[in-house]
Formats: structure tokens, sequence, C-alpha cells
């Protein structure tokens, strides 16, 4: 049934659909975003009249790392039980790339063929897409310090979200990482969350890395006692002085078993039903990625055993764990945005994915962060037996290698090539017969080496959207 817009909305639709076809036409990328802009520029109010027509609600995801991977793992069970998602890019995680997903998605006769939204957002973007779509469910996954440069202080991010969740609408569930604590922070006085987490004592970890944030209790200040951590300062923790400690989840993952790059598997529980889920993706990042989208999955009243059956065939977002071939040699690509993803990305690789041979790309445009010193807090010391051929390339190649010199990885290991057609051919070369090159871009420099494989005919171009549409 169209949805009513009245003629400054109509008019909103049909700017922002001309701007798409338009900016297709140019191959500007798909116009992930501009759509959006102009829609808003007409009727400020149009995300929210065309999110009305939602049956299902929305849901949105937000936090650092994981977004990507948790929305499509979550649209891909919802697809699974019949309901079919409109949902932003990857990327386009502002209010204009979600306004700009459902304008697109929307027919030029006003008629929106979903019945639920599915939109990842920036922390920072979080309260004003609360305030236009009123969700159902707000899913946070984790809060790590971005790029230097990009927003203040974490403390600030947490309260962005905190505001978000509080003035939500009534009846808003929140699904938290009861493993992060400043996640699991944020659900103190809510009436309705679900906390998710690990609970596979095998997998802790002794120490914090080096790129860990959130060391302190929220409400004293006191210095966390961690029993072990995950990842980064994701474990199990609690305040010294007793008035803080890691939330009981509602729904954990226990028995976790990771079989190199292929697969992993995970015992999951919610109290009333437990599953094992098997899902095409690898790294302990992921297991979290798969906990927080089978706990929003519930929040959206699909059972547990349903939703684990649905992740069997999984295909990972663009970019996250995506598989391709390079010039004859099978290759992964593992987009790594900030210290705790690359060092979650560099583990992974590393321990299930035995890699030797890498290419790594590090661009300074304002997505990736401009001011790259951020690489200094990666622990590129894990390389340091492992590679034996690293291919750095990207607007600061010459910064990464003498991040690589200080991690004591011998310079002919190292290779610089500014070219990335010639870059990806190198890294492919140097790759032993039946091995696997890894592909470590940040975001900027992920757009741009996809765009080379895309020309290759190794991948289909991003604004034909992720691998989850490609479903028959
Ligand atoms: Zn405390």
């Amino acid at each position: 049934m169209p949805t009513k817009l009245g003629a400054r909305g109509t008019a909103a639709l049909w700017a922002g659909k001309l701007t798409s076809a338009l900016s297709r036409g140019l191959r500007r990328g798909g116009g992930t975003t501009l759509p959006g802009d102009v829609a808003r520029w007409i009727d400020p109010r149009i995300l929210t009249k065309l999110s009305r027509s939602l049956a299902e609600g929305t849901v949105v995801i937000t936090g650092t790392n994981g977004k990507t991977t948790t929305a499509a793992l979550l649209r891909h069970i919802l697809e699974a039980q019949g309901r079919q998602a409109v949902a932003n890019q990857a990327g386009a995680n502002l209010i204009f790339g979600v306004t700009a997903a459902i304008v697109n998605q929307t027919s030029w006769s006003k008629t929106l063929p979903a019945d639920v939204g599915l939109f990842e957002i920036d922390e920072a973007s979080l309260p004003r897409l609360v305030q236009e779509v009123a969700p159902g469910t707000i899913v946070v996954t984790n809060l790590f310090r971005d790029q230097l440069d990009r927003y203040g202080e974490l403390e600030t991010t947490a309260a962005h979200i905190r505001r978000a969740l509080t003035q939500g609408p009534e009846g808003v569930t929140a699904v938290l990482n009861a493993d992060d604590p400043m996640v699991a922070a944020l659900g103190d006085g809510l009436p309705r969350v679900i906390y998710a987490g690990l609970d596979d004592p095998s997998l802790l970890r002794p120490e914090l890395s080096h790129g860990a944030d959130a060391k302190f209790c929220p409400r004293c200040g006191s210095a966390f006692i961690f029993e072990g951590v995950y990842f980064g300062h994701v474990g199990r923790y609690r305040c010294p002085r007793g008035d803080f400690a890691r939330p009981s989840p509602d729904i954990k993952a226990t028995a976790i078993s990771i079989e190199g790059m292929e697969r992993m598997r995970l015992r999951v529980s919610d109290g009333a039903q437990t599953a094992d889920v098997d899902v095409p993706l690898s790294g302990l990042y992921n297991a979290y990625n798969i906990i927080m989208a089978l706990a929003a999955a519930k929040a959206m009243r699909v059972p547990l055993a349903k939703s684990a059956a649905a992740l069997h065939d999984f295909t990972p977002a663009f970019g996250r764990m995506e598989r391709t071939t390079i010039d004859g040699r099978a290759a992964v690509l593992l987009l790594a945005k900030n210290p705790t993803g690359f060092n979650e990305v560099l583990r992974t690789a590393i321990q299930f994915g035995k890699a030797s041979s890498f290419l790594i790309a590090l661009n300074d445009r304002i997505a990736d962060g401009q001011d790259v010193s951020w690489i200094w807090d990666v622990d590129f010391e894990q390389l340091k037996g492992a590679a034996q051929h690293i291919v750095v390339s990207g607007d600061r190649a010459l910064d990464l290698r003498v991040r690589l010199k200080y991690a004591e990885i011998p310079s002919e290991r190292i290779e610089v090539v500014t070219d990335w057609r010639s870059a990806l051919k190198r890294a492919a070369d140097a790759t032993p017969a039946g091995q696997t090159v890894f592909v470590l871009p940040t975001y900027t420099a992920m757009l741009e080496l996809r765009a080379v494989l895309t020309r290759d005919g190794a991948l289909r171009p991003y604004w034909q959207g992720q691998p989850a549409d490609a479903k028959p």
C-alpha cells in the first residue's frame, strides 16, 4: 500500500530517487548518501514518514566495531523468517545514509516493499535517528576509542547513546554487550534490557592489550579487576569496591570453537532454549557479532533455535572476511579501521588463518582518520614471527613501513607498492601456491582496492548490494 507522504514528502521522495538514478548513471559510487541529503533538504520529516510503513518497526545498531557484520547477520536471520528488511549500506551510517536507503527502496508510487528497518548508525547520530524512526530495538555492540581525531572522549560517545536509550520510544528494548563495561553500564535503570555475552573461560586471556580503553568503573572510577578478556577490554570484570560488575548475560555463547578462517561453532543459550550455531566466520570478535545478532533477533521475537539454524549459510558482509581470488591466489579482505579492530583481524589471520602473506593498506582520508598516529596503538608485533612477506600500500604506506620496522619485522620482508593494482599483484606473487593472501585495508583503502578487484571481475560493485542481497 502506498505510504501517505503529502505533497512535500512526495516531492522529497521523487527528488531523492532522481538523484540516486543520476548518480548511478554517473557511476558516483551508487549515490549511497546524496539522495538522503536531497530528500531531507526538501522534507526534513521524510525519514519519519517513510519509516511509519514498516509494520515490524525498526532495529538500530550502534557501537565502535561490528555494526556491519551484526546487521548483516540479523538481516539474514530475519529474512529466513520471511521478513523483508530495508537496510543502509555499510559505511553510509549517518542519518543521510539511512534516509537514502529508505528512499531508494521506496518505489516511485510510494510503496516500500519491506516490513522491518535495519539500520547501522554512528554513535553520535544515534539520538537523532531514534527521534526520527522510534526504533523498537537498539543494539550496542562495544565502545572503543576510534581513530584519534574522530570524536572526543569515549565518555562523550557513551553519553550520546545513553541519551538515545533514555529518550527512546516507550517499550524500546536495549540489546547490550554485557562484557564491555561501558556498554553494560548503559543499561542502568532502563526498563527493558537484553544482555548478551560470551561465557567460555577457556578463551579468556589474562592481560589487556595496549589498545584497551574503559579500564575504570563508571560508578566510582576505581580500576576494574579483570578476570580475563576476550579482546580489548571486553571480558570478565568487576569493580574492587563492589559497586559494579558484569551483568549476567540473558543470552550467552558457551563452548566456542573456531576452525581456521572457514567456520566457527558456538553453543548458545537464552535460559529457555539451547542451540548450536555454525557460522562461516572466524575470530572471537565475530563470536560477539553473532551473539549480539541472536540477542537482537530474540528482542524481535524470533525463537533462538530458528535464528541459530538460519546462520548456517550466512555470507560475510563486504570487506568483512570477504573471500576472493587475486591473480590466482585465494584472498581474504579484512577491514581494519581502528586499533582494536586491527589487533583482532591480525590475531584471527595469524592464529586461525596461519597467515604469512599480507597486504596492509593505510589511507588518511576523513573516513580513515586523518591523523594516522593510531597505528602506534596497533599490536603489529604479532606479525614478527608470522609474516614472511608484507606489501604496504595506501597514502601513508611509508608511515606503515616505519611502524612495522619498530615492530622488529625484518625490512627485507616489507615491500612498499603505492599503485593499487601493482600492490595486489605483488602480494599475490609473493604468496606460495595453495596459500592465502590476507588483505587488511583501512576504510577508503578498502573501497579503492575493491574498485580494482571489481574492474578485474573478482568482485561485484558495492552499490549492487552486499552479498546478503544476492540470495536467490
Ligand atoms: Zn566502582
